[in-house]
C-alpha cells in the first residue's frame, strides 16, 4: 500500500497539516511529490484539491479510516516542483499556512483567451514627425508630445508602455491616428512578441569600475552563475548597466533572470534600457495587472519565451526552466516585505531560490539594508562598490538647519529663513526646488519643541505614541504612562505633537511666492492609475517651479532644473515605534538629498531638523554610509536587534477585546513554559500601533533573542498548542519572522 500526505488547499489554519490519503492502484504510477490531486474531504466526502507533500508506505492512522485519492488534476512541472520546494520553506521560515506558502509560489491557473498586442507604430518619416513635434510644442500639448518624442526615438512601442509609463490615454493615440501621425497594430504575437525599436543593442562602454564588478560576479560561473553579491553604489552610477551585462551573460549560457525592481521606481527610461538590450525577451508584470494577464507572462516564461522578467515582489516567482540570477534593484525598500500572510523578504526567499536553482542573487543599493551590509561584512556576501557617478555629475551640497533655533527668532513657520531665503534665489534663476515633508512616523509621538527630546519607553528605546485621555502608550511592551507637563529632558513645557500636512506646506508658499507654480505629490494627488505621473510629468518637462511631496523615492526620473531641495521635519521618522526608525531616516534623507545636482549643475540640499547631531542626520548630511552603519550596527548589536539578534513577532487578532486580552495571555504563558531557560525574551503582549482594523482588536508578542532556530522551534510548538485549543478558534494568529 502507499500513501499520500496531501495538503488542502483551504486557507485554514487547523487544516494546515498533511492529511493522510490512500493511493489506489491505478494512480500508482501518476502519483508523486508536488501532483496535485482531487480528493474526498471531511464527513460529508466534499471534493476537494491538495498537493502531494510526500508518500509513505505506512499508515498514520487506522488504515480502514484512510480514504483514496480520487484522481490525479495535473502533475506538476519540474519549475513547479521547485518552487513547490521553495513554499515548504517559506512555510517553515515564516510560519504561514503550506496552502498560503503554495498560493505565492505557484498562483492559481486560470485559462485565459490569448490576448491581442497593440503597438504604437510611427507613420511618418522622422523629418515630418520632427515638423510635427515643433507645432505640438509651441501648443503646449504635452502628451502628444510625450508620446511624439518616444516614437521619434523608438518607432515602435507597446501600447502599455505608452498607457502605463507614459501616461498617455487613448483619446491621444486616436487623436494622432486620426492625423495620421501613428498607427496602431494589433497582432496576436502572445508567443512573438514585438520588438520596440529596431536600434536593439544600444551597447554602452563599461567603465572600469563597471567592468570589475561584472568580472568579479562571473568569477565564479564555471558551471553557471552563482554567489551572492552586494552592490553599494550611488544613484546614478551604474548599477543598472552592471545587471544588463550581467543578464546578457546568462542569457548566452542559456540560463534566465528576474529583476525586482520597486514598482514606484520602474520609470519608462530604466524599462526601455531593458527593452533596448532584450527586446521582447524581456517581460513586466505588475500589480495592476489581472491574475489573468500575470499569468499570460508567466505562461510565456516557462515555455521559454523570455530571459528575464521585471517586476516587483510576485515576479520572484516566474517559473524559469532555467533561472540563473535574481537582481534586486534598491534592496532594502519595505516594498520587498510582504505585509499578508505569508510574511516573507522577497531578499531572503531569493536566496533559497537561488540555492535550489543554483542561480546568483545580485543585490543593489546607494543604501543597503543593515541585514545586506552585515552579511557583506561577515563574510555571507560579496561586496562590490561602485563610487563614481557614471555620468560625472556632482554630488549636492548637504547643510543641515536646525530648527530649534527658528521658533524662539519668530518663525512660526515650518520653512526656515535659510530655506525660505534660498528658495528666493533659485526662483529668480528659473530653476526647480524639491520640497519633500518627511511623514513617516506621524502617529502622535511627543516632542520637545525647546530641546528636541522625544519622549521614549525606558524598556524598548521606541518612542511612546499618545492615546486618548493623554496616555502615553509602548506598542512593543505595553508599557504605560501619563502624558508629562513638561519635558523630561530640559524642563521646558513646550511638549507637542506635530499636525503639518503637504497641503499646508503648499498653502505656505503660495503665499510666500504668489507667482511661483507649484504641484503637490501625496496620497491626495497621485491616486489613482498612474496618479504619480500626472504629478511628475509636468514637472519633469518644468511647467512647475515647485513640487511639495510625501514620497521621497522617485529614482530614474531625471530633474536636471532641480538644484534646491528642503527636507522639512527630517527627524519625524525617527521616531516610528520600531528599531529600524534610524535605518528608515538615513535611507529617506540620503535619496531625498540624491535629487539636487543631478546633471552637471551643483545642488543644495537643506536638512531641516530638531535633532541636528543625531547620527542618522547627520551621516545622511554627509552621504557617508560606512559612518552609518558601523553606528547603528553597533545599536542593533547592543540591542540585540536584527541583524545582530533573532526577532519573531506573533500577530493576534480577535474581535473580541476580551477574549483577545486572555488569549494573549495564554500564549505569553506559554512561551515561558517551553522556553524556560532559554536566552529569550518574551515582550507583550501589547496592543498594536493601531490597536484596532475594521473592528478586529490586535495585540502584538515579540519573542526576541536566541537563534532563529531556537525562535522557530517555538513557533513550531505554540502552533501545534493553538491548533489544539479551541479557545484560539476566534483569535487568528500570524507570525512575523521579518519585522
Ligand atoms: P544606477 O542604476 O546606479 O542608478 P544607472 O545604471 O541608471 O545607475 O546609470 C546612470 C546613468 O549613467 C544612466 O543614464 C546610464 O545610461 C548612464 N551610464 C551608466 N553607465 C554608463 C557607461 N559605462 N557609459 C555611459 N553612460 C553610462
Ligand atoms: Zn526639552
Ligand atoms: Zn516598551
Amino acid at each position: 500500500m502507499t500513501y499520500a500526505d496531501v495538503i488542502v488547499d483551504i486557507t485554514a489554519k487547523a487544516l494546515d497539516r498533511p492529511f493522510q490519503y490512500l493511493i489506489p492502484e491505478h494512480l500508482e504510477n501518476e502519483v508523486e511529490e508536488g501532483t496535485i490531486v482531487e480528493a474526498p474531504f471531511g464527513n460529508g466526502n466534499r471534493k476537494i484539491t491538495g498537493y502531494v507533500m510526500s508518500l509513505s508506505h505506512s499508515a498514520k492512522i487506522d488504515p480502514e479510516k484512510i480514504k483514496p485519492i480520487l484522481r490525479v488534476v495535473t502533475s506538476l512541472s519540474d519549475e513547479e516542483k521547485r518552487l513547490t520546494a521553495l513554499a515548504v520553506w517559506i512555510r517553515d521560515r515564516y510560519g504561514s499556512t503550506m496552502a498560503a506558502a503554495m498560493r505565492t509560489v505557484l498562483p492559481a491557473r486560470k485559462k485565459t483567451a490569448a490576448r491581442q498586442k497593440r503597438i504604437v507604430v510611427l507613420a511618418v518619416p522622422e523629418e515630418s514627425a520632427r515638423r510635427e513635434l515643433d507645432t505640438m510644442r509651441r501648443k503646449h500639448q504635452t502628451a502628444r508630445v510625450r508620446l511624439m518624442e518616444a516614437l521619434v526615438e523608438e518607432k515602435r512601442l507597446p501600447y502599455e508602455i505608452c498607457a502605463e509609463k507614459l501616461h498617455i490615454t487613448s483619446a491621444v493615440v486616436s487623436a494622432l491616428v486620426r492625423k495620421g501621425l501613428v498607427t496602431v497594430e494589433r497582432t496576436r504575437v502572445y508567443r512573438n512578441p514585438a520588438m520596440p525599436g529596431e536600434a536593439a543593442l544600444r551597447d554602452t562602454v563599461l567603465n572600469e569600475e563597471q567592468q570589475q564588478a561584472v568580472d568579479t560576479v562571473c568569477r565564479g560561473w564555471v558551471n553557471g552563475p552563482s554567489g551572492r553579491f552586494l552592490i553599494h553604489g550611488v544613484t546614478g552610477s551604474g548599477k543598472t548597466e552592471v545587471y544588463i551585462e550581467l543578464i546578457a551573460r546568462a542569457a548566452a549560457m542559456g540560463r534566465q533572470a528576474i529583476v525586482l525592481i520597486p514598482e514606484i521606481a520602474l520609470t519608462y527610461q530604466t524599462l526601455m534600457r531593458f527593452y533596448h538590450r532584450f527586446g521582447g525577451r524581456v517581460s513586466v508584470i505588475h500589480s495592476k495587472m489581472s491574475a489573468g494577464e500575470k499569468q499570460d507572462q508567466f505562461d510565456r516564461a516557462r515555455q521559454g519565451d523570455l530571459d528575464v522578467m521585471i517586476g516587483p515582489r510576485s515576479a520572484l516567482f516566474t517559473p524559469f526552466p532555467n533561472l540563473g540570477i535574481i537582481v534586486i534593484d534598491e534592496e532594502h525598500e519595505e516594498s520587498y516585505r510582504s505585509e499578508q500572510s505569508p510574511r516573507y523578504q522577497a531578499r531572503e526567499v531569493a536566496f533559497q531560490r537561488a540555492k535550489l536553482e543554483n542561480a546568483c542573487v545580485v543585490l543593489g543599493s546607494a543604501t543597503p539594508s543593515l541585514e545586506s551590509y552585515h552579511a557583506a561584512m561577515t563574510g555571507g556576501i560579496t561586496l562590490i562598490r561602485l563610487t563614481k557617478r557614471a555620468m560625472d555629475a556632482q554630488l549636492p551640497d548637504v547643510k543641515i538647519v536646525d530648527m530649534r533655533g527658528e521658533l524662539p527668532a519668530g518663525n512660526g513657520s515650518i520653512l526656515s529663513e535659510e530655506l525660505l531665503g534660498r528658495m528666493e534665489e533659485t526662483l529668480r534663476r528659473k530653476e526647480q526646488i524639491m520640497l519633500f515633508l518627511n511623514r513617516r512616523g506621524y502617529a502622535g509621538f511627543i516632542t520637545c519643541t525647546s530641546c528636541g527630546h522625544v519622549v521614549k519607553c525606558p524598556h524598548c528605546d521606541v518612542s511612546l505614541t499618545l492615546h486618548k485621555g493623554g496616555r502615553l502608550l509602548c506598542h512593543y511592551c505595553g508599557y504605560e504612562t501619563v502624558m508629562p507637563k513638561s519635558c523630561p529632558e530640559c524642563e521646558s513645557p513646550f511638549l507637542r505633537t506635530f499636525q503639518t500636512g503637504t497641503e499646508q506646506v503648499e498653502q505656505e508658499i503660495s503665499m510666500r511666492f504668489p507667482d511661483a507654480r507649484i504641484v503637490r505629490m501625496d496620497k491626495d494627488t497621485t491616486s489613482g492609475k498612474d496618479g504619480q505621473l500626472k504629478v511628475l510629468s509636468p514637472f519633469a518637462s518644468h511647467e512647475a517651479d515647485i513640487m511639495v511631496g510625501t514620497q521621497m523615492i522617485v529614482k530614474g526620473h531625471d530633474f536636471p532644473d532641480v538644484t534646491l531641495v528642503g527636507i522639512l521635519m527630517a527627524d519625524m521618522s525617527l521616531n516610528i515605534p520600531n528599531y529600524r526608525a534610524a535605518e528608515r531616516t538615513f535611507q529617506l534623507l540620503t535619496q531625498a538629498a540624491g535629487r539636487a545636482g543631478r546633471a552637471g549643475r551643483a545642488g543644495t540640499v537643506l536638512i531641516q531638523t530638531c535633532q541636528p547631531s543625531h547620527y542618522a542626520v547627520q551621516c545622511a548630511s554627509q552621504q557617508d554610509y560606512e559612518a552609518f552603519y558601523s553606528q547603528e550596527i553597533s545599536y542593533r548589536d547592543m540591542a540585540g536587534y536584527p541583524p545582530c539578534g533573532s526577532l519573531v513577532a506573533v500577530h493576534m487578532g480577535c474581535a473580541d477585546q476580551e477574549h483577545l486580552s486572555l488569549a494573549a495571555g495564554y500564549v505569553r504563558q506559554f512561551l515561558i513554559k517551553i522556553l524556560g531557560k532559554a536566552p529569550v525574551r518574551i515582550l507583550g503582549p501589547a496592543p498594536e500601533p493601531v490597536a484596532k482594523i475594521a473592528d478586529v482588536w490586535r495585540q502584538v508578542l515579540y519573542l526576541k533573542g536566541g537563534s532563529p532556530a531556537l525562535l522557530r522551534a517555538a513557533r513550531n510548538r505554540l502552533e501545534r498548542y493553538i491548533e489544539l485549543n479551541d479557545g484560539f478558534a476566534s483569535v487568528e494568529i500570524t507570525f512575523d519572522a521579518t519585522i
